[in-house]
C-alpha cells in the first residue's frame, strides 16, 4: 500500500526557536518533507518574500479567502495580524508524495491536529523561560518594542497549551533539539497509518 503523507506540525511561542528547527529538519533530505507556505496579512519583513515564506496578501484579500472558505485553518494570531493554512498549499504538497511541515500558532496548531489526529503529529517547542523567550525576540530585531511586548504577553497562555501537543521540545540547548526533532520526526513518518483522513 502506498504511503500515506503525514503532517508534521511545529507551534511554540514566537522566538522559542521553532523556525531554526523546521529549517533544520527540511534540509534532511530521508524525511522527505516540504514546508507549507502559510498565507499572511502582514507586510513582509526585510528579507521576506512572497511566495516563500508566506503568501503576503494583506488583510482585504486575506479576508476574501475566508469568506471563499479556502482555509484549512486560520487565525488572528496578533490584532490584524492574520494568519492561514491555505487549503490549495496542502493538497498541491500532498500531490507530490511531500510530509507536510508546518510553522503555525498554537491554536492552528492544535485545529490541525484535531482534523487529521492520526497522519498528524503535533509538537510544541518549549523555550526555556520567558525572560529568555524575550532576549532572543530583542536579539533578533525583527519587531519593533510594541510588538515584542505583544508577543511576549502572549506567551504565557501559549505555554499553558503545551500539554495539550504529542510531544514537547525544550530549546534550552539548539543542537540537542535539533536531533531529538529528527528523530521524533523520523519515527512518525515510518508509523503505518492507514486512515484516509482527506
Ligand atoms: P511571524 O509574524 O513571526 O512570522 O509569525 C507569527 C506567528 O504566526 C507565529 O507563531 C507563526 O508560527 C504563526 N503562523 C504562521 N503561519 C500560520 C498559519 O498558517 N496559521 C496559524 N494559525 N499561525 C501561523
Amino acid at each position: 500500500m502506498e504511503a500515506v503523507p503525514k503532517l508534521i506540525v511545529f507551534s511554540a511561542p514566537s522566538g522559542a526557536g521553532k523556525t531554526t528547527l523546521v529549517r533544520h529538519l527540511l534540509k534532511q533530505e530521508h524525511l522527505n518533507l516540504a514546508f507549507s507556505i502559510s498565507a499572511a496579512s502582514r507586510e513582509p519583513r526585510e528579507g521576506e518574500i512572497d511566495g516563500v515564506h508566506y503568501y503576503f496578501l494583506g488583510i482585504p484579500e486575506f479576508k476574501n479567502r475566508i469568506r471563499a472558505n479556502d482555509f484549512l485553518e486560520f487565525e488572528e494570531v496578533y490584532k490584524d495580524q492574520f494568519y492561514g493554512t491555505l487549503k490549495g498549499e496542502v493538497e498541491r504538497l500532498w500531490s507530490e508524495g511531500k510530509n507536510v511541515i508546518f510553522d503555525i500558532d498554537v491554536v492552528g496548531g492544535l485545529r490541525l491536529k484535531s482534523k487529521f489526529p492520526e497522519r498528524c503529529i503535533s509538537i510544541f517547542v518549549k523555550p526555556p523561560s520567558i525572560n529568555e523567550l524575550q532576549k532572543r525576540l530583542k536579539k533578533r530585531k525583527t519587531e519593533s518594542a510594541e510588538k515584542i511586548a505583544m508577543r511576549v504577553a502572549k506567551a504565557s497562555t501559549e505555554m499553558a497549551t503545551a500539554p495539550q501537543f504529542d510531544v514537547i521540545i525544550k530549546n534550552d540547548d539548539l543542537e540537542i533539539a535539533k536531533k531529538e526533532a529528527e528523530q521524533i520526526v523520523q519515527d512518525f513518518i515510518n508509523k503505518k497509518v492507514t486512515s484516509s483522513e482527506k
